[in-house]
């Protein structure tokens, strides 16, 4: 296995458990590069994900997105190999239909701050359909709705980690907005069984399928659920919510479950109990190894 990363967001220590294993090797590159690699499957999982991170240099962001897809794309033509494309419910937008299903075209701000990334993940989907149309590649898309769980960065800024280091620093939970809006939370392990799933499909099967927990938290509730696990003293405070910050997020996950024999398995509590037990660890400055 070859694992590809700038360590943009992520970090070394994430894979420190897998340097010397003789099957896996590391190399620092930026996919807006071209590659030259010999390999049999590609997972594009490359781009910052949360607001914070892909925000911070907007066009890089979409530069990820779409120069690190043909780049992918042009690896995967030379080798005819197969190649999944982690994409986002994100191409959804703030979605009129509800539960999101994958025929939803979506509701996207094409001029706004998160469209650097919406827009450039659309954009990433466009290119592997024409891949496939064009070259006849096989490919995969899987729409990934919010993915939470151990090794994620503390200073991550999405909900989850945000929440539960600041529960455990006894600091103020932040609440953006009137903490009604929803999402949907999915367990890291359950999203890679599906991603594996997903690559592991027939040659005719291409999605974009959509993978996530389809139980649907207010983030108000979520603050509650993670101040009662850790029996924090932290108060709830509000911020302002972000501009574009979608209302509603939920799966559909017919498709998963049908072609795919995928559900999440892992519920949100049992979740967060096992990230809080790894935030904890690295708080303390002793590592967790969470399994499940
Ligand atoms: N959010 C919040 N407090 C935080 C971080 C996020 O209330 O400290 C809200 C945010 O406004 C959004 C939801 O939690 O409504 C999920 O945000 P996140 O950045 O995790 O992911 P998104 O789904 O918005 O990309």
């Amino acid at each position: 296995m070859i694992c590809l990363d700038n360590f943009f967001t992520g970090t070394k220590r994430n894979i420190e458990h897998l340097i010397g294993h003789p099957r896996f090797e590391l190399l620092r590159h930026d996919v807006t590069f071209p590659l030259y690699v010999e390999v049999d499957e590609i997972y594009n999982l490359a781009c910052p994900a949360s607001p914070i991170h892909y925000q911070h240099d907007p066009v890089q962001t979409t530069k990820t997105s779409v120069h690190g897809a043909i780049n992918m794309l042009g690896l995967a033509k030379r080798l005819r190999c197969r190649i999944l494309q982690a994409s986002t419910s994100e191409v959804y937008g703030d979605p009129a239909v509800h539960p999101q299903t994958e025929d939803y075209w979506g509701n996207v701000n094409p001029i706004g701050p998160r469209s650097c990334y919406d827009e450039g993940k659309r954009c990433a989907e466009t290119l592997f359909f024409d891949y496939l149309r064009q070259h006849r590649l096989e490919i995969k898309v899987a729409r990934i709705f919010n993915t939470y769980g151990p090794r994620m960065h503390p200073n991550d800024g999405r909900v989850v980690s945000n929440f539960v280091v600041q529960a455990l620093q006894g600091e103020p939970i932040t609440i953006y907005g009137d903490g009604n809006q929803t999402r949907s939370f999915c367990y890291v392990d359950d999203l890679v069984d599906g991603l594996m799933r997903l690559m592991g499909t027939a040659a005719d099967f291409t999605g974009p399928v959509n993978l996530g927990n389809p139980g649907e938290f207010t983030i108000r509730r979520l603050a509650e659920m993670v101040i009662d696990m850790t029996g924090s003293k932290s108060k709830l405070v509000a911020k302002p919510l972000p501009a574009d910050d979608p209302r509603q997020r939920q799966p559909n996950i017919a498709l998963a479950k049908r072609a795919l024999g995928w559900e999440p398995r892992i519920p949100l509590e049992d979740g967060l109990k096992l990230t809080t037990a790894y935030f904890d660890g690295l708080l303390r400055g002793t590592s967790v190894e969470a399994t499940t």
